[in-house]
């Protein structure tokens, strides 16, 4: 039997009748929501992936819808969000999730660092998304041109001096790149260092203990993803 939707509306509304935000913002009739009403929450990991991909191909063929920007949607997010997927990206200028997937406000839960690493701190903002704010699809997102991926491989290269802070985040990058074929030609040597990073990035995450769980169970998937810069794909990992 088919599992009944459930509206977009209705998600955060039970959220507000849940005692998560007894303010005025979540009363119905302040909420106007129109479309939303009718719109299905994606509630596996499954179809909040299909909706992902269907925004990248709308932003791919230059036809965003926009969606969840207005005033009577942001409304709704006053006492309360639910987003249905947790994206770990890097801070790149050219790489803003909510706009290569076409979502809106409340949509997606995004931890950003350069390089799309795994540090400490990134842990504690994962553990805030899937625990509390339920996101069941965690995607770790990396692109072409990755300056603080280009830095860790030029390094392995030829040693440069970076400077401290730098030297920081390649010192995280650096072990997940330790099987790359050095003598590719520098194009491949860097595309295969993208993915080798996005790999690395889910490997750190996937050996935590409340991860192992989370995956195990199904609770919880997780999926790598390569941002093309020249073409605005979104290529998924196997
Ligand atoms: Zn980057």
């Amino acid at each position: 039997m088919s599992r009944p939707l459930i509206t977009r509306r209705q998600w955060l509304l039970g959220a507000c009748s849940a005692g998560v935000g007894l303010v005025s913002g979540c009363t119905t009739s302040k909420l106007g929501l129109g479309a939303i009403d009718t719109e299905p929450y994606p509630s596996t990991p499954e179809q909040a992936l299909a909706q992902l991909q269907a925004g990248n191909l709308r932003f791919m063929d230059d036809q965003p819808l926009h969606a969840h920007e207005q005033a009577s949607w942001r409304s709704m997010l006053v006492a309360t969000q639910k987003p249905f997927a947790t994206v770990i990206g890097c801070s790149d200028s050219r790489v803003p999730p909510e706009l290569i997937f076409d979502v809106g406000f409340g949509d997606i839960f995004t931890i950003r660092l350069a390089g799309n690493i795994i540090a400490e701190d990134v842990i504690g903002s994962l553990q805030y998304a899937v625990a509390h704010l339920h996101t069941r699809l965690v995607i770790v997102l990396g692109h072409e041109g990755c300056g603080a991926v280009t830095a860790t491989v030029e390094e392995m290269l030829h040693k440069p001096e970076e400077p401290k802070h730098i030297e920081s985040l390649i010192k995280i990058i650096k072990p997940g790149l330790a099987n790359l074929n050095m003598k590719l030609d520098r194009d491949s040597l860097l595309h295969a260092a993208v993915e080798a990073n996005v790999r690395w990035s889910m490997r750190q995450l996937m050996v935590l203990p409340e991860a192992k769980r989370a995956l195990a169970e199904k609770q919880v998937r997780l999926l790598g993803a390569v941002y093309e810069l020249n073409t605005g794909r979104v290529r998924f990992l196997d």
